[in-house]
């Protein structure tokens, strides 16, 4: 089956509830597998929508009040770090965005601080000031259009992460018509903050924020969570299933959010910041699991950019991480750490490959 992407604008007008109504039930599905074992008299369910997708969770040995929590405090990120959100006081990018400069909140000094030194650490493959490259192509409109060679010469200009200035809760641009955008790593930072809450009052857990999943504790038969892998040809199915504890789980896919243009090519919204074109590199999807959800997410964008031997480099040089990439040649590329504990679904047959 074929990525499923937009062909064109009067078509998405068309089918928009049926997305919606599908991106919902491909995210709850896709991210994990509750199982056997962790269902009990005191588990709690949450759903709810923020940061542009459907989070869920599942909490053991938890109080109602630790769920609230979790609700607020993310609802409070996704406030503070959309790009959109012309309103209240506490929109802080889009104020950075619209003024050049602003005072943000611990929060996002401290999610900022983190990210720009994984945009250098990745030389520039995860850069959060690729925002001009993705409205130009129309990914946050949805009026998508291949823009000319000159368009993106000139925007290229205002992408360079090393052009944020950031002193203490201070963040500017050191160049006019910049945008910050935290779009690859929100998820995760997410994640991470649901973890600390989740450490003092839970027993465990298993949290899906749109597909980067947070596996916290073991389930009641202290067996493993089983966290599916999303198949690129058709996202509400697993092609594999990962088994792990304590480790935070995201992925980027060439086939969450893209379109075919006119000249009948599929374009992905992971950018490459150095061209400002749509990563097409044989990959189709970056799973990345770590015991840090920014890292996971950041990493999961930008060994995407990087493709299959970057991210290999990346990994023997760094190897606090695993993943799993599944690229378009039917190869799931494995690292050794989780080697083990991923095992392809029933009916997939990609060629598993260990990198060491
Ligand atoms: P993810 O799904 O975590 O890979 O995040 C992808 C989102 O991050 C896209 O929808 C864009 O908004 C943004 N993005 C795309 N390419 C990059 C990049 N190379 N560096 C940073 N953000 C990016
Ligand atoms: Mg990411």
């Amino acid at each position: 089956m074929r990525p499923f992407c937009f062909r064109k604008r009067y078509k998405m007008k068309k089918l928009t509830s049926l997305i919606v109504a599908a991106a919902l039930f491909a995210s709850a599905l896709c991210a994990c597998s509750f199982g056997s074992g962790s269902s009990g008299s005191d588990e709690i369910s949450l759903s709810f929508e923020a940061m542009d997708t459907f989070i869920s969770a599942k909490l053991y040995g938890a109080q109602q009040e630790t769920v609230d929590k979790i609700e607020s405090e993310i609802k409070r990120l996704d406030s503070e770090l959309s790009v959109v959100n012309a309103e209240g006081e506490n929109n802080y990018v889009y104020r950075l965005n619209r003024d050049g400069s602003a005072q943000v909140s611990d929060d996002v000094a401290e999610l900022a601080r983190q990210s720009l030194e994984l945009c250098k650490s990745t030389n520039g493959a995860l850069d959060v000031t690729v925002y001009p490259f993705i409205e130009e192509w129309g990914f946050v409109s949805k009026d998508y259009k291949i823009p000319s060679k000159s368009r993106l010469s000139e925007l290229s200009g205002l992408v360079n992460y090393s052009n944020v200035a950031q002193s203490g809760s201070n963040l500017s641009f050191k160049k006019e018509g910049m945008k910050l955008d935290f779009g690859a790593v929100a998820k995760g930072y997410a994640a991470d903050m649901v973890q600390k809450i989740l450490k003092d009052n839970a027993s465990s857990a298993i949290v899906n924020l749109g597909g980067t999943v947070l596996a916290f504790g073991k389930k009641h038969d202290e067996s493993l969570w089983r966290v599916g892998i999303a198949d690129p040809d058709n996202s509400a199915a697993y092609m594999g299933m990962l088994s792990c504890t304590d480790k935070i789980i995201a992925t980027s896919g060439s086939y969450e959010r893209c379109f075919t243009g006119e000249d009948g090519k599929t374009y992905s919204h992971i950018i490459d910041p150095k061209t400002g074109i749509p990563v097409d590199n044989g990959i189709l999807s970056v799973t990345i699991i770590s015991d840090s959800g920014l890292r996971s997410d950041a990493l999961s964008t930008a060994l995407f950019v990087m493709g299959k031997e970057g991210a290999e480099k990346y990994y023997r040089e760094n190897k606090d991480f695993d993943y799993i990439i599944l690229a378009a040649d039917k190869k799931a590329y494995v690292t050794a750490g989780v080697y083990d504990d991923f095992k392809l679904a029933d009916g997939y047959d990609y060629k598993t490959i260990i990198v060491e």
